[in-house]
Formats: C-alpha cells, sequence, structure tokens
C-alpha cells in the first residue's frame, strides 16, 4: 500500500523558489571580479536565474546537456546553477586551478556545450578553444562595460539576460534527474566525473542543514570561501537559500586581508573552507592584530585541520573551528566533529581530542572500517582500515562508467581512499589517505598526525610529511618545512619538538627546509608533487 501523501519530487529549483517566496528580501553579497562589492537578494536571483533558464533554452540546451562554469564564487555564478539546473540541464563546474591539459581533458569528457566564465579565465579559454570542440559558446559573467572586444563565438551575460523573456518554467522532472557534474581533482590516473542528481543534493541539503553539522539559521551570515568548484561547493549554494541566510561571496579574492575585509564588514557568523585559507588569516590577523568581532564558527575540511589552528582561533579569537570531512563523492560533507551527549562529559582535553577528529556522520551517511580483504574491522578508536561509506548522497558510479562497472562492495559501500579509525562515540579520524600513509617496516605511520604536530612549532607555516624509499624499513617520513617569514631553524629543533610527542620509530628520518610548498586545486598541500619533486631523495643512513 502507497502512503497517500503528495508526490513533490525533491528538485533544487525548489530551494530557490523557497527562498525567493520566503526569504526574498535577504542578501546576497559577491565581491565581484570587477572590483566593487555588489548586493543582491534571493528574490533578484530568483528571477535572473529564471531569465537565464530562457537564455539556454534559446541556445538549444536540453534535459541533461552539460553547460559548465569556469567562475569564482559569485550572485552571477550561482544564477548559471540555478537556472541550468532549473530546466534540467547538468550544470558542470570547473576547477580554474586544474592545468590547462587537465582542463580539455574534462571539457572533452563532459562534452560541454557552453561554458560560463569569468572575466579572468578568458584568456585560459581562447588558448583551449581549439581542443574543445563540443563548447559552441562562451558566456562572459559581466556586463558591456567590463567587457574587452569580444570574439564572435562569446557572449556576454549581462546582455543575455536583460535581452531573455522573465519567466521559465522550473522542475516538473524526475528528481533523479542529473543536476551537477564536477571532476576529482584525479589525485591518480585521470580525473573522474561525480554525477549529482537533484535527489542526491536535495537531501544533502537537508543533512547539512542539521543542527549538529554547521548549526545554520536564517539568522546566520555565511561567508561561503569553498569554492562553488570544489566539490559541490560544500553544499552551501543550496543551503543558505534553504534556510534564508544572508550569503557573502568573496569572488577571486581568498587572501587574508580580503576575507578578513569581509567577515567584518558584512558581520558574517559563519565561514567555511579549507585549512590553508584559515592559516593565510591567521596570520594576517596576527601581523594586524586584527578582530574578530561578529564571526562564531568556521567549518574547516578538505584536509585535517591542525590543532594549533583550533587552538589559535579559539583561544586568540572565540571562535570555534568545527572539523569536517568529505570527498567530491559523497556531496561531499560524510562527517563533522560536533560533540555528542557522551563525548560533552568527558575531560576538556578529551573533549578537544572529539574536536579534532573528522567527527560523526551526518544523518543519511552510514561508515564502516575494513581490512584490505574487506572485513569489518571494530570500532574501538585504535584499529584503523579503509573508511567505506554509504547513503543517498554517496556516489554509485562515475559519468561514463559502463553500467556494469562495479565501484561499491557487496554491501553497497564506496571505497573512500582514507584509512581511519573510528571510536566506540562513533567519530571517525582520518590516519591518511591510503596513499600518503608510510609504511615503515610492515607498520603504518600517519603523515597527517606528525604534520598537525609540526604546525604547532611557531617558526612553522607549513608542513608536509611523505614517505621516503628506505632499504631496511621499506619507506621512511621525510620531513619538508616552509618556515614563517624571517625565521631561520636547524632541523634537529623540529625532530627535539617532535619527542615525547610521537612513538620513537614515527621520528622522520630527515627534515628538508624549503622556499614554498605547492598547493593542489583545491587548494590543500599537493603531496603527489611534492613526492614527484623529492623522488630521488636519498635520506640519510642511520
Ligand atoms: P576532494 O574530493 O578533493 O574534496 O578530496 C577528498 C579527500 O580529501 C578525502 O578523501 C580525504 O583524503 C581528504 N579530506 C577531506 N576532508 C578531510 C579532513 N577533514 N581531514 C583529513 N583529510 C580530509
Amino acid at each position: 500500500m502507497h502512503g497517500l501523501m503528495q508526490n513533490w519530487p525533491l528538485t533544487v529549483d525548489k530551494i530557490l523558489d523557497h527562498a525567493k517566496r520566503w526569504h526574498g528580501a535577504t542578501e546576497v553579497v559577491t565581491r565581484t571580479v570587477e572590483g566593487p562589492v555588489v548586493r543582491s537578494t534571493y528574490g533578484e536571483l530568483h528571477a535572473r536565474a529564471r531569465r537565464l533558464s530562457n537564455v539556454l533554452l534559446g541556445f538549444g540546451i536540453k534535459r541533461g546537456d552539460r553547460v559548465a562554469t569556469l567562475a569564482w564564487n559569485t550572485a552571477r555564478h550561482m544564477e548559471v546553477w540555478y537556472g541550468a539546473m532549473g530546466i534540467g540541464a547538468v550544470c558542470h563546474t570547473l576547477n580554474p586551478r586544474l592545468f590547462a591539459e587537465q582542463l580539455v581533458y574534462i571539457i572533452n569528457h563532459a562534452d560541454d556545450r557552453v561554458i560560463f566564465t569569468d572575466l579572468s579565465f578568458v584568456p585560459l579559454l581562447r588558448d583551449l578553444r581549439p581542443r574543445i570542440p563540443s563548447v559552441e559558446r562562451i558566456v562572459i559573467l559581466t556586463d558591456e562595460h567590463s567587457a574587452q572586444a569580444c570574439r564572435k563565438d562569446e557572449l556576454i551575460f549581462e546582455t543575455l539576460l536583460n535581452e531573455a523573456s522573465p519567466n521559465a518554467v522550473w522542475g516538473g522532472f524526475d528528481e533523479n534527474t542529473a543536476a551537477g557534474l564536477c571532476y576529482t581533482s584525479g589525485t591518480t590516473g585521470d580525473p573522474k566525473g561525480v554525477l549529482y542528481s537533484h535527489r542526491s543534493n536535495f537531501l544533502h541539503t537537508l543533512s547539512i542543514t542539521n543542527a549538529d553539522v554547521f548549526s545554520l539559521s536564517a539568522r546566520d551570515v555565511v561567508l561561503s570561501v569553498v569554492p562553488m568548484f570544489h566539490a559541490n561547493g560544500w553544499g552551501l549554494a543550496f543551503v543558505c537559500p534553504g534556510l534564508g541566510c544572508k550569503l557573502v561571496l568573496p569572488g577571486p579574492k581568498l587572501d587574508g586581508p580580503s576575507i578578513h575585509e569581509l567577515l567584518e564588514s558584512e558581520k558574517v557568523t559563519f565561514t567555511a573552507g579549507v585549512p590553508t585559507v584559515w592559516q593565510m588569516l591567521l596570520a594576517h590577523l596576527r601581523e594586524t592584530r586584527g578582530k574578530l568581532t561578529t564571526l562564531k564558527c568556521i567549518g574547516v575540511g578538505g584536509a585535517a585541520v591542525p590543532d594549533a589552528t583550533v587552538r589559535a582561533f579559539r583561544d586568540e579569537f572565540g571562535v570555534q573551528i568545527l572539523h569536517a570531512w568529505g570527498m567530491t563523492e559523497i556531496s561531499p560533507i560524510g562527517t563533522v566533529s560536533s560533540p555528542t551527549n557522551a563525548t560533552a562529559s568527558l575531560s576538556a582535553a578529551e573533549q578537544f581530542q572529539v574536536s579534532l577528529s573528522q567527527g560523526r556522520t551526518t544523518m543519511l551517511m552510514d561508515a564502516k572500517l575494513v581490512d584490505d580483504a574487506g572485513e569489518r574491522l571494530p570500532h574501538d578508536g585504535k584499529t584503523f582500515g579503509r573508511l567505506m561509506v554509504k547513503g543517498p548522497f554517496v556516489v554509485e558510479r562515475y559519468f561514463r562508467d559502463e553500467p556494469t562497472q562495479k565501484r561499491l562492495d557487496g554491501e553497497g559501500f564506496f571505497d573512500t581512499g582514507d584509512v581511519a579509525t573510528i571510536d566506540p562515540h562513533g567519530f571517525v579520524k582520518i590516519t591518511d589517505r591510503a596513499k600518503d600513509i608510510i609504511k615503515s617496516g610492515g607498520e603504518w605511520i600517519s603523515s597527517i598526525d606528525i604534520e598537525n604536530l609540526v604546525m604547532a612549532h611557531p617558526k612553522v607555516a607549513l608542513a608536509a610529511v611523505i614517505a621516503c624509499a628506505h632499504e631496511k624499513w621499506s619507506e621512511r617520513p621525510l620531513l619538508i618545512i616552509k618556515l614563517r617569514p624571517g625565521e631561520s631553524a636547524a632541523k634537529n629543533d623540529f625532530l627535539a619538538f617532535l619527542e615525547g610527542k610521537i612513538v620513537t620509530w614515527w621520528m622522520p628520518d630527515d627534515v628538508v627546509f624549503v622556499d614554498d610548498l605547492p598547493l593542489g586545486a583545491t587548494g590543500k598541500i599537493d603531496k603527489k608533487l611534492i613526492r614527484k619533486q623529492f623522488a630521488d631523495y636519498r635520506l640519510p643512513m642511520r
């Protein structure tokens, strides 16, 4: 027997419809690529996204066609998301930090028909143009005044919107229709496309609006630092209109001073992004003796947050860091380190350790640990194994995989490629990426743990630990450090600093100082590149 409730397909256009109707006057503030900070509202954004849908229909875009964006976080970018998704087209977010070769591969693989780009990337796209034949048009996200001379196949966003008719019909299709496409950074092999559906995005949005995730409500002001092109923008372009939060979008400027300015001028209460952004903000605040007068919480994920960062924001600025773990393949938020009644009654030191973990699963997300044979491992906080997840916003298979391609285990779990422990309270601690872990004499050393400890040293700006080949132990850790400006140090300073904090056999065999550590396309330290740079490195004999 079926229930007798309304059949209301979970399509994301309804989220913006809701925002327009019930939070229509709530502001969306953008630092534009052209420079000035501009103000819009959910009501205006909705109207413009509708016009954009008509522009796309005029281009002949049909359901399922891929509409790409190569853009920073701005209101215009959001208008393209909703304008495309609302008519059943697939919004494909391109990451401008990828190498040209990777972009060409991804655009061709996705078969993108249109690309909406910020002015910043027009020269890049012009270079790629001969190698991306599926792209019929390029739309520049600007107005006539700011656009330089356009080529024949390049159009201006504002001109198109002005000429478009105001009403388009959204929705009316199955909730399993594809909505968004986002390629993983491709740390191994070619990038892989994760094809989100309306339903998966809708359910992910609902799970994020849970108080135990980011504790957001209509009274919050959210600065979305995490780029919309990285991992579904952590869902914030759906969550904020869904809840009616004022939304602040930083455009191209993600440096400490620019972020600080927006946090203060817009009275931001919550922001989110990868750890490196917050380390830059911290350095700026310390240098300028800056204050954070309205910010309450920062959601940090994408890479492990060092405890020095958590302490600094808490003790110097009264800001809570909420540590989250996720990945493109899971829409992306999987766990968040919010306490439970059980953990809230632990000692202060233990509670701090809980807050440093990647946290417990969000609603609708299931997780397990398995060994190499796929057997379940205990959740005792000590045994580590491969972290597997399952849920309605976890990938089943990648875009253009054969339907027979198996990406899940027999129980329907997806292998995250991360190695983790889960404690009896259900808190996940990521030990490492499976390929970053250091295998020393059959035992495993967590590069993340050593990096986080070293990051607490006052002279350190950034640290990375990688595996180096070793005759006897197979692999041993090498510590690579970028010092803060003006600092100097000796190798032994750091080995002495680690003494007593880690077991002796985890101690790095060598320390190397570098001027810079490469960041990958999503702002995380690029271990793959560092491993390449140090491929011929010989550890001193011990
Ligand atoms: P991406 O799909 O680019 O977001 O990368 C996902 C990967 O980033 C995960 O599989 C983890 O290896 C890593 N990651 C994400 N969040 C965290 C975190 N809080 N701590 C440690 N690693 C993380």
